[in-house]
Formats: structure tokens, sequence, C-alpha cells
């Protein structure tokens, strides 16, 4: 019986932009101009790519910094005229300074065009294949983007810019400027025609928009590009520009092998996945379903013989997830719930594919961690996701009440990232939880069988190992066969650049990688970054400039390893100081 304790969800508490108010002159400043904009999403971003950052709405202080982005809008109305005269000076002065949607306050001339046109009919961008900023999209769905939906009222406040004074960084499909670039030799000036932060908050909180191309088993990078481009401009912008790779310990690919145990024979069946993931060193998660009502999809798995095996697999070296009570096809319109729900008495009824009794949100995340937790021996499951990719809005906050942490919900195409972000209440953009999402990005439900798209897979591994993505594998163990020659076939292609864990184990990672702060000072032969890692984290890797020579750490235990301009540090936690020298012409001809 159980559980005894009641959920309750938290109050939509409102994120003040002051929360990432901090740091130092080192990081790129955001100066806010509207704080109704998406500058929470854009916060998620640029912490999701790695790029230090701070906000203020001061302007005299983000003129202190190498690196200034106006966001969401450059306009008389929202900028006094002395903010407006001295951010036109910050690309004469060698600084660089981006603008997003500049619409007013007379620096047309200063980045470089004759008017911004409003517009509702552009849906997609194209990358310049010549500018070094973006010459490395080279990708068909990198150099093309999707921004909004043909068959949708397009992006609301895009804007294009007539008359740009230099070849633009990107166009739109009708070829107006979307994105362009004026340089003052040292100093650089951006603009941005497109809203950023509006455009990662739509596909991290995937209200359904259509923009993306595909749904699953594709490649989807259009947050990743616009990212990578802030963090490029960035890096060029700020000499001792440090960032934060995505993937543990150096690596190319973050990997998760995911498995969604929602059927009988997937029971028995996971003892072989699991054998070769243990014999191959590979930790997996199971999201099991803790189904004890026969229904419409199927018989009671989580009886006294289903439990019994499930505990020989818990036993083992692997994740015990969440899949669910009833994985029912709508529960994306389940209601909340009344946070009393126990077993036995919680009794969903799934009784065909449009329709579920009885069913609550509370009731399918706290009933299954409960059932978990006590009969297969774990002393925390922290990963969710539900059956079918069911999603409601609700689901961060529940997640948050329930006690869970990590959520892989959602397909990475349909969120239009290959990285984790963190989720927000409601799935709007008022207040951020502490849970992150990790989107699938293969599963085996689509055709061809999973087994004859090995070559695609990998191929698609390839592409995200160029830039660290993130990579959840969904493999369903109702049958052997193909699917699980394709986690072999998959392991082995993959093994060299990957790191492989569990979602909990990357999720922790992840979100201890997200307090990171990182602030650099230092002159024109050494420099310290100063790193504040307030929870142990393992493997973070950090990219520094070419001509850094790492020298000392205090604490001098920290262990690290420097590979030309990434720095591993082994394990660390608290206040951590890493000198650097610039390199001499001997050392870097040593490598
Ligand atoms: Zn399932």
């Amino acid at each position: 019986m159980g559980p005894r304790e009641v959920t309750r969800i938290p109050k939509l508490d409102p994120t003040p932009w002051s929360r990432y108010a901090n740091g130092s002159e080192s990081r790129l400043a955001v100066l806010l101009t509207d704080t109704s904009g998406a500058w929470l999403a854009l916060s998620h971003g640029l912490k999701s790519v790695g790029v230090p950052f701070l906000i203020t709405t001061d302007y005299q202080q983000a003129m202190k910094h190498s690196v200034v982005l106006v966001y969401p809008t450059v306009s008389g109305n929202l900028l006094s005229a002395e903010a407006l005269k001295a951010l036109a000076a910050v690309p004469h002065q060698g600084a660089t300074l981006i603008g997003f949607n500049v619409l007013g306050g007379g620096l047309n001339e200063v980045f470089g065009f004759g008017e911004a046109l409003p517009s509702s009919q552009h849906y997609e961008i194209q990358f310049s294949r010549t500018h070094p900023l973006t010459s490395s999209f080279i990708d068909l769905r990198e150099s093309v983007i999707p921004i909004g939906n043909h068959q949708g009222p397009g992006v609301t406040g895009s804007y294009s810019y007539s008359d740009p004074r230099s070849e633009p960084l990107a166009v739109y499909e009708d070829g107006a400027a979307a994105i362009i670039h004026k340089s003052y030799g040292t100093g650089q000036a951006y603009a941005f025609g497109l809203d950023l932060g509006f455009l990662l908050q739509t596909g991290y909180s995937n209200r359904e928009e259509g923009i993306a191309r595909s749904y699953v088993n594709d490649y989807e990078p259009t947050l990743d590009v616009l990212l990578r481009l802030v963090e490029g401009i960035y890096r060029d912008g700020q000499r001792n520009a440090v960032t934060l790779a995505t993937v543990p310990g150096n690596k190319s690919l973050a990997v998760m092998i995911t498995h969604d145990v929602d059927y009988t024979q997937s029971v028995l069946n996971s003892r072989s996945y699991a054998d070769f993931e243990q014999s191959n060193g590979v930790r997996a998660t199971y999201f099991i379903q803790t189904k004890y009502i026969r229904d419409f999809n199927d018989a009671v798995f989580f009886n006294e013989q289903g439990v019994a095996l499930l505990q020989e697999l818990a036993g083992r070296n692997i994740e015990v997830a969440s899949h669910s009570v009833s994985h029912s096809r709508v529960f994306h319109r389940f209601p909340m719930g009344d946070g009393n729900e126990q077993y036995p008495s919680y009794r969903p009824q799934v009784v065909d594919t449009v329709t579920t009794r009885d069913g609550s949100i509370l009731g399918e995340l706290r009933v299954s961690k409960f059932l978990l937790e006590n009969l297969l021996g774990q002393r925390d499951v922290l990963s969710f996701r539900p059956g079918h990719l069911s999603n409601p809005y609700g689901l961060p906050e529940a997640l948050v009440a329930t006690g869970f942490r990590f959520s892989s919900s959602v397909t990475a195409n349909n969120s239009l990232t290959h990285l984790p972000f963190q989720l927000n209440y409601g799935r709007t953009q008022l207040a951020e939880t502490e849970i992150f999402e990790f989107p699938v990005t293969i599963e085996d439900e689509a055709l061809p069988p999973l087994g004859e798209r090995l070559p695609q897979a990998i191929d698609l591994a390839r592409k995200l190992s160029r830039y660290g993505g993130c990579y959840v594998v969904l493999i369903h163990p109702n049958t052997l066969g193909h699917k699980l020659g394709f986690e072999r076939g998959f392991v082995k292609a993959v093994r060299d650049f990957s790191w492989f864990g569990t979602l909990s184990e990357f999720g922790q990672w992840w979100s201890g990688r997200n307090k990171v702060g990182v602030d650099v000072v230092g002159g024109a032969d050494h420099w310290t970054i100063h790193l504040e890692i307030p929870e142990p984290v393992v493997g973070l890797t950090l990219k520094v400039p070419g001509n850094f020579q790492f020298e000392a750490s205090r604490p001098a235990d920290v262990v690290v390893t420097q590979k030309q301009e990434r720095v591993l540090l082994h394990k660390a936690k608290g206040n951590v100081d890493l000198i650097f020298k610039a390199k001499s012409r001997r050392d870097s001809n040593n490598e």
C-alpha cells in the first residue's frame, strides 16, 4: 500500500531574470530591454551550449563586457538616448554588439542596413557558405533551418534587414537578410531578425507547433545551429573565451541506451539486452511500466512472476526508471489528480486508444515510483518516460512534486535540438523547474525495421559528435533479433568517440554542469579560470582558446588534462582555479 505521503504541486513561482545576473566581465552580457521577452529560454539555450553569460538591464554594466547581446529588441522606446549612443560606440571601440530585432533607435548604420521590415511570411533561413562563422554548417539540415510552420501563422516578430552593407550571415527563403554582420576591424556588429529566445522556447516547450522537418530518427539541429553561431560570435569577440563542453570526459557524443519495458515478453527479453550491455560495460536505462491492471493494452506483468524477473534485472548494473502505470495514449489529457493516489486503489483503465478512465498524472508518477522503489529495491527512481511519449503540459511540475529529476518524454526532432534542456512549469515561459529533458533521438517503431536503419543511425551519431550532441536510443525489448543486432552494431560503431551512461547518470552530470560558473581573468600571457562548481562533477570539460597552456590548479589536487583546446577536470567540486600561461612556440610545436 502506498505511497502514504500526499503529493502537492508547487505553486507557479516566476523565475526572476536576476537569477542570471551574476558573473564577471568575461561573460557574454545579455542586455535585457524588455522583461516580457523569452529571456528564460535564451538563458537555457546559452546554458545548454555552454556559453557563460549574465543578464543585466543596465547598459553601463553591459558595456564593460567584450560581447554585448541586446535582447529581445533594440528600439528607441526601450532604450534611452544615452544607452543607444553607448551601444552605437561598442563596435567602434573594438567590442562585439549583437542586436535582436533592431527596430529603431537610429542604429541601422551601426549594424549596416537600410530598414527593418516586419514579416509573418518567413519559414526558414539559409546560412552563408562562405562566412567563417557559418561555413562549418555543412549538412543540408544545418545550412537551411526551419523557423516557422508553413501551415501555421509563420513566425511572429520576424524581421528582414533591407540593403545590408555586406553579405548576410543568413537569408530567408525569399533572399531577404535574416542575420547580418558589419565588421569594424576588431569590433563587430551582428543583427538578428528572428527572435532566438522565442524559437528556443518553441522547441523546449514542445507545444505541437509543427516546425520540425521530421518527428524522430532524423537530424533536426535548428536550435543547435543558432546556439553554435552565438557561441562562435562569443569566442571571436571575447579573447579569453572559455565555454563548457556538452559531453562528459572530453568525449564527442553522450549516448544513452534506453529500453521501454511495456509488454509481457519484454520482461523476459530484457535479460538478453542486459547481458549484452553488461558484457560491454554499458549501463542502460530501463523504463518499466508497473502494469498491475489487465486492460485493452495487455495482461498484467507487474505481478509476482514479473516482479521476480524484474528484481533480477534491477539487481544488475542498470538504471530502473518509470514508464508509468497505465501507458495510456491519452496521458497528455489526464487531469493532474489529487496527490493521494495509492497502490492498489489507483486503478486507471485503458479502454481503447482514445479512452482511459480514472487515470491522473500524479497517479501515474507517484504510484509507479513507489512500486519500483519498494518492490525492485531501488533507492531513488529519478527518470520518467510516458507511454507513446504522450506528454501533458503539466508534466514538469508533476515530476518535481513526485521527486523525479529527469525526463525523456519528447523527440529530439520535435524539440528542434539534439542537446538536453531545462523544462519550465506548464511548458510556458514563466518559471523554470529543476527537471531536465533528454529527448529521444532514435526509436524502433518507425519503418523500415530498426535493424535496417543501423547505417543511418551511425551517420546521425557522427553528425551529432561534431558538436557534442546527446543521443538517446529507445529500443523496446519486445523482440531480440534485429533490435539486439542494432544495439550491438551501434555500440561497436560509436564506442571510440562516445560517453555511455544511464539517463540519470548523464542527468546528474548535466544538472551539475548547469550550475557551474565560469569566469576568466588575466592579461597578456597568464590567465586564471575561476570555476564555481556547487555539486561534484566528474569529467567536466572546458573549451579554451588555442594559446592557453595549462600550468597549475588550486586546489592542487584537482586532476587536469589538456588536449589542445580541451581541458578535462577528472573530478571537481567547489571553487577551483585553473591557471594558464600563453603557449610558447616550442609548446605548440611539441603537440
Ligand atoms: Zn512504452
